[in-house]
């Protein structure tokens, strides 16, 4: 073995993660109250990046900007989850920046085009790298973690309403009635900053389900029973199916979107987009 072997040799026993299945779902649906749907979601066909994004703006702007989110961040992002040397912190970098670039390419947009002059939208973004969850966001769309029987929100609301809670003038359980509880305090879009998100990471572990809703979601439906549909269904799919389903019921005014992720080898065969990360690539094994 010569020296550039042994350098490869141990290289590839050095970082080789442990396998780790996941499943992804995607379901969205127009609010009762809106002509077109502004939300978008993202599914990568390798198994990496997952995203749901809320436009706002009006007319057709919201939904461009949610668009051009949805289009531009896995682009940005395309590379990371195979560059498995990369730190936590450059993976943070890395997200901080595809979100400052897509906020300004937004920010241009609507300088180039007096009707959409207005438009943003939310994001929230999980990127699998190495078996971590990284999350990234801005707005209100929400990152929840099911753990053994436990709901944690991974994300915070970037909302005047949160920003009371934050100054002490608020409860939580006020913010959630609260009149500002929808105006964004950032968003993709915004014109006076860079839009950074906040990011965090998380070891992803066997059993995981992880859902990304926009608020025509979270705004009807408690954390409960988000919790329980999300256990109790069968697969990632359909939980993302009962989840909108359970919005419709609920007469939600708002478009309603959610992406539901299953960690970890399951039983039964499903029709879900499904990969497994082995030998260090992902790829689809089923459908
Ligand atoms: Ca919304």
């Amino acid at each position: 073995m010569n020296l550039t072997s042994l350098f490869a040799w141990k290289h590839l026993n050095a970082v080789e993660p442990s396998p780790i299945a996941i499943r992804a779902g995607a379901c969205t649906r127009k609010g009762s109250a809106r002509r077109n749907n502004e939300d978008g979601n993202f599914i990568d066909t390798d198994g990496h990046i997952f995203l749901v994004a809320d436009g706002v703006g009006g007319s057709s702007a919201g939904e461009k900007a949610s668009r051009m989110a949805v289009d531009l961040l896995p682009r940005l992002l395309a590379n990371i989850a195979e560059d498995i040397e990369m730190s936590d912190e450059e993976v943070f970098e890395a997200l901080r920046a595809a979100f400052a670039e897509t906020n300004a390419e937004i920010v241009a947009e609507g300088h180039d085009n007096t009707r959409l002059h207005k438009m943003g939208t939310t994001a929230v973004l999980g990127l699998v790298h190495v078996n971590r969850l990284f999350v990234a966001s801005v707005g209100d769309s929400r990152a929840y973690l099911i753990r053994r029987n436990r709901l944690q929100q991974l994300t915070r609301d970037h909302t005047m309403a949160q920003a009371l809670v934050d100054a002490g003038t608020i409860s939580a359980e006020e913010a959630s009635q609260h009149k500002w509880r929808n105006i964004l305090s950032k968003s993709l879009g915004n014109q006076d900053s860079e839009c950074l998100p906040d990011v965090r990471a998380l070891d992803l572990q066997d059993g995981d389900r992880i859902v990304l809703a926009t608020d025509g979601l979270t705004d009807v439906i408690d954390d409960q029973s988000i919790s329980s549909i999300v256990r109790e269904t069968a697969n990632a799919q359909l939980a993302a199916d009962t989840l909108i389903e359970e919005a419709e019921q609920n007469d939600g005014p708002d478009d309603a979107t959610c992406v539901v992720l299953f960690v970890g080898d399951v039983d039964e065969p499903s029709p879900t987009h499904w990969w497994h990360h082995a030998g260090g690539r992902f790829g689809p094994s089923s459908h």
